[in-house]
């Protein structure tokens, strides 16, 4: 047993003042990972300090139609709350899809999206890992890697950010706020928070030692159509091996697709390029078919989890072609928005591939 001090900041600038010029210092939320990988040896920490008093645990919607998520909000006040539930189905949807009722009362928006991977060889202490002791080597390259990244890893680390609730927040264009050790406040895209590993695999995110995520700010969504599904080995209490956050927008030129892949890269991985080729086109299978084979073009996966790129594919097009059908969560006002089939010219076909992503 490695001792430690345990201190509860009582607002945020004292959290700050508390991890200043300590070297092993951890911020505590839920206590849901961090405690795990402490336990495990994984973390070695000297002082624990425990945000949950100071981080703010307000779900406002502002006057300019944005919402702001305080970073202390449990997982499972934001997957019940009815502006989430109305106005970002997708969110709500990939928050109930994690973990265990349990588990999401506990976690918190700020420590689900800083959560640690789950590759196997970073949890064992027994083992090498680069992402753990810089230098020492990725056993998981030529190991055990069904789960992890099949885009955007290195030859240093292909670890997976495993969570649900960042990939529809990447996919709902969310920023992240962040306080600095300075008392400087900045927000930055979802989709820029977590590092791809390059050659400092050990660095999960962007941010700094010492700075405090404190809270999450959405756009307004408008109205659409959105859905978060899930493949996992089982239907509850399980890590995705892939999934996918999508909403699909009506507009005059047509439909607007947003897609956001998770547990596939180091992070959410928005597809850019899969959306980039949808816009402004009647949306047949084929069509979304060909862009997604554009999205993982660049995926260099290994034998082990090849599996997973026909699988993203697969999902990402059942997940596509179900919203154009009129299938998953509508906003309230726009259930007759999104054009149907028929506008779209898109060819009905057999049921959803793969799981679908309900609760878990
Ligand atoms: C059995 C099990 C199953 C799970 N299944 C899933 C799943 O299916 N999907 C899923 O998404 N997740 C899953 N999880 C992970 C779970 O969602 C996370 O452990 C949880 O969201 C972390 O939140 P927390 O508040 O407990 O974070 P903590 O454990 O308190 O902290 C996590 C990390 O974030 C840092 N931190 C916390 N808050 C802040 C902040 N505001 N600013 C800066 N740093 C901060 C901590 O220092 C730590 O490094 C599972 C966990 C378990 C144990
Ligand atoms: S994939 Fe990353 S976390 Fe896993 S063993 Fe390799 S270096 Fe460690």
């Amino acid at each position: 047993m490695k001792p430690f001090t345990y201190v509860r900041a009582r607002t945020l600038p004292h959290a700050v003042d508390l991890f200043a010029d300590r070297d092993d210092a951890h911020f505590v939320a839920g206590g849901t990972n961090v405690t795990d990988l402490l336990k495990l040896g994984v973390l070695a920490a000297s002082h624990l300090i425990d945000v949950t008093d100071a981080l703010p645990r307000e779900i406002e919607t502002l006057p300019d139609g944005t919402t702001r998520i305080g970073a202390g909000v449990s997982n499972a006040v934001l997957a019940g709350h009815r502006a989430i539930r109305g106005r970002y189905p997708a969110l709500a949807a990939a928050l109930l899809a994690g973990a265990s009722g349990q588990i999401r009362n506990a976690a918190t928006v700020g420590g689900n999206l800083l959560q640690r991977t789950r590759c196997t060889y970073f949890q064992d202490v027994t083992r090498p890992c680069n992402k753990r002791e810089p230098g020492t080597g990725c056993p998981a390259l030529a190991g055990a890697h069904r789960d992890l990244s099949v885009i955007g890893g290195s030859g240093t680390c292909i670890a997976t950010h495993p969570g649900d609730m960042a990939v529809a927040l990447a996919m709902y264009d969310a920023e992240v706020e962040v306080l600095h050790t300075d008392g400087r406040t900045t927000r930055l895209p979802v989709g820029e928070l977590h590092r791809l590993p390059g050659d400092r695999p050990d660095r999960d995110t962007v941010l700094a030692p010492g700075e405090i995520v404190t809270a999450v700010h959405l756009p307004d969504p408008g109205p659409h159509r959105s859905a978060y599904r899930k493949v996992r080995d089982r239907q509850s209490y399980a890590f995705a091996l892939v999934s996918v956050a999508a909403a699909v927008t009506a507009g005059p030129d047509g439909s607007t697709v947003r897609l956001a892949f998770g547990s596939v890269a180091p992070r959410p991985w928005r597809a850019g390029t899969a959306e980039e080729r949808l816009r402004g086109h009647a949306l047949t299978d084929e069509l979304v078919r060909a862009a997604l084979d554009a999205e993982f073009a660049a995926a260099t996966p290994l034998p082990g989890n090849a599996f997973k790129v026909e699988m993203a594919k697969a999902v990402g097009l059942a997940t596509v072609r179900d919203l154009l059908a009129g299938r998953g969560e509508n906003t309230p006002d726009q259930a007759h928005d999104v054009p149907g089939p028929a506008e779209h010219r898109h060819t009905p076909s057999a049921p959803a591939e793969g799981p679908e992503g309900a609760a878990g």
